[in-house]
């Protein structure tokens, strides 16, 4: 498994992280969410060797990884990085690059292996185009496959799908976790995006202030947030008598003691982001229909 213990790095004299300590078991789906500049990618590039820690240690199983000062050689075998900016070769082919790191000893399965993973990233038609000529989201899935072709046994990805359209976004991650899980590969990704982590993450991290502010399954801190950041993470909430509340937690009835006066209705597709006030205080909730601004409505706190 990954085991970080009592991590801590700085750039220059900026320290990023101090004493950071986590794990993940072999085939876990680790993420690390956080504001940005909050050092996920830096974190990212400390597991991956890229750095050297100013102490602490990182064990992949019994292998230590160790920063440039201690290993001429940035990363390893077992292990692969989808950097932010993701570095492909421009001026070669989508096919190309995807397996860059696959022997050409046996040019069949070479091919076999490449188209693959053209299916599993939807790249199909672009296996002989240049990567220059590719868009940002296209890139980045060139990147994700690349970083397939040679089966890590642990894979760190840093904002995965943030290049990536809407249109494309969904489906592709479902295919690409689900993947990652079917082939038993352990995986930490770095991201603010929540759909990153519901459904898919084993276990998260929540990064801020250079430390660990949180830590468990994401049902867990979903439920039991404990600070406006990680609630935020989650969705639109409200804080009332100290409890975190998300907006769809908030139902209209008949009468209760929270009278509120409606602001602002935005329209979300399936429901309306309702804006309104209960004595001064700005409440959020989700409401299935339209209501006008200065309507008075009363809200009650649903109760599963
Ligand atoms: P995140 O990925 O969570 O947005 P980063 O790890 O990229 O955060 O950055 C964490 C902090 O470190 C930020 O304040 C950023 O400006 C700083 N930083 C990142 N890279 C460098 C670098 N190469 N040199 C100096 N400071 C850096
Ligand atoms: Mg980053």
């Amino acid at each position: 498994m990954l085991q970080v213990t009592n991590l801590s790095f700085s750039y220059q004299q900026t320290p990023i992280l101090k004493a950071i300590t986590l794990q993940a078991k072999a085939g876990e789906h680790l993420a690390v969410i956080g504001e940005s500049g909050s050092g996920k990618s830096t974190l990212l590039k400390l597991l991956y060797g890229e750095f050297d820690a100013n102490s602490g240690t990182i064990f992949w199983k019994n292998t230590e990884i160790l920063g440039p000062k201690y290993n001429l050689v940035v990363g390893y075998d077992f292990m692969k990085y989808v950097a932010q900016e993701f570095d492909l070769m421009p001026y070669t082919t989508v096919s190309e690059n995807i397996g860059k790191h696959l022997s050409n000893f046996y040019p069949e399965k070479k091919q076999a292996r490449i188209n693959e993973l053209l299916d599993l990233v939807e790249l199909h038609t672009f296996a002989k185009t240049k990567v220059k000529l590719l868009s940002g989201g296209q890139k980045q899935r060139v990147a994700l496959a690349r970083a397939l072709a040679q089966k890590p046994e642990i894979l760190l990805l840093d904002e995965p799908f943030s290049h990536i359209d809407n249109y494309q976004k969904q489906r592709l991650r479902r295919r690409i976790f689900r993947f990652l899980k079917k082939e038993g590969i352990t995986c930490v990704v770095a991201t603010h995006d929540r759909d990153d982590v519901l459904g898919f993450a084993d276990n998260m991290v929540v990064l801020n202030n250079q430390t660990i502010a949180a830590k468990g399954q994401p049902i867990n801190l979903y439920n039991n947030p404990k600070s406006d950041l990680i609630a935020a993470f989650f969705g639109e909430f409200n804080k009332i008598n100290k409890q975190y509340v998300y907006a769809h937690q908030l139902q209209v009835v008949a009468h209760s003691d929270m009278r509120v006066c409606v602001k602002q209705a935005y329209f979300k597709g399936a429901y309306y982001l309702i804006e309104a006030q209960f004595n001064n205080t700005p409440i959020l909730f989700e409401h299935a229909t339209h209501l006008a601004p200065n309507d008075y409505v009363f809200l009650e706190i649903i109760t599963e």
